[in-house]
């Protein structure tokens, strides 16, 4: 049986859940597939662990996710998650499981996992499924958040393995009522002064190693001095990724005392995914993510100086 068909065949209670932390293919992919299903089924919910960011706020539907998940699912989809730890919550209960997702690394929950690596976001993969399930369904509030999700996992369209898959999507999508010029006016152009004061904190500590890699580090205090927060910096990884010459880049970012959260972004010649995997971390070839307990020059070594190995 299909991923479509089995939410079809549904009449239980359906669960819609992406990662913490969540970006704008988390949030489109959930918005998305919340407000499609809700005019279908009477008992579906949408639940994030952390707090939506400002630049996603103005996505419709946005008000009615919750922070905590029901005692039980009798399906519950997980989009844009690699493995369920990765949800932020660890009481989650359902009958079945499934796996929307386009990320390389991660775990198969079974039958019903709808995974494709080589998607532009997971949204992009949405929009097949809900064009299964009932293309009439496809309304501007549908439209809005599945393109903010592939225009965010493609870094707006710079990204991705499958560019003819990205552009479909958008044309597609950009026939459904939405407007693509205010979404993303909104979204890449709508930062606050604060956030640029934090910028300018995380490019002073910009190192550059061997002209192969290069990176930031946002400690701690950079943020309590700009009163700002680690979703303000979301998108920072691209400075250190877009020096000249450099294939990779990365953000250092502290979460908490000596315990960092690592970005990596690549231009196609190293696979980072394979690398953060090894350190516990996941994601895609050109974007992975890990995290690691040190200090910070020993959390910055050890990551450096495993991705110069790979140009040895
Ligand atoms: P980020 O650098 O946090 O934007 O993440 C880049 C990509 O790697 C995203 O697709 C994440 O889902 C994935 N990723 C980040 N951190 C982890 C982690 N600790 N474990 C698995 N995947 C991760
Ligand atoms: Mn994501
Ligand atoms: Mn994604």
């Amino acid at each position: 049986m299909s991923i479509v068909d089995r939410i079809k065949r549904e009449e239980g209670k359906i669960g819609i859940i992406s990662h913490f932390d969540p970006d704008g293919d988390a949030i489109g992919s959930v918005l998305g597939m919340y407000n499609f299903l809700k005019k279908y089924k009477p008992n579906v919910e949408a639940v994030l662990k952390d707090d939506i960011p400002y630049l996603f706020q103005f996505l419709p539907g946005v008000e009615e996710i919750k922070k905590t998940p029901s005692n039980y699912y009798d399906l519950l989809l997980l989009l844009d998650v690699s493995d369920i730890t990765r949800t932020g919550f660890d009481n989650l209960n359902f009958g079945t499981l499934a796996r929307i997702d386009h990320h390389k690394t991660g775990t198969n929950y079974g039958d019903f996992d709808y995974i494709n690596e080589t998607a532009p976001s997971t949204t992009a993969l949405i929009v097949d499924i809900l064009k299964e399930y009932d293309e009439e369904g496809i309304t501007k509030e549908v439209a809005e958040p599945l393109y903010a999700g592939l225009l965010t996992d493609t870094g707006g369209f710079k990204y991705g393995r499958d560019f003819k898959k990205s552009f479909e999507t958008a044309l597609y999508l950009s026939g459904k009522g939405i407007d693509c010029q205010e979404i993303a006016q909104k979204i890449f152009l709508r930062k606050r002064l604060e956030v640029f004061k934090l910028l300018s904190l995380a490019l002073n500590t910009l190192t550059v190693v061997e002209d192969k890699i290069a990176y930031i580090v946002l400690r701690k205090e950079f943020f309590e001095m700009t009163g700002t927060d680690s979703q303000d910096a979301q998108s920072f990884v691209t400075y250190p990724l877009s020096v000249d010459d450099v294939a990779v880049g990365i953000k250092f970012t502290e979460a908490d005392d000596n315990f960092w959260k690592v970005s990596l972004r690549g231009k196609n010649r190293v696979d980072l995914a394979a690398i953060a995997e090894e350190f516990g971390g996941g994601g895609h070839i050109n974007a992975a993510g890990l995290r690691m307990k040190g200090d910070e020059e020993t959390v910055i070594n050890t990551v450096v100086s495993r991705i110069l190995k790979e140009f040895e």
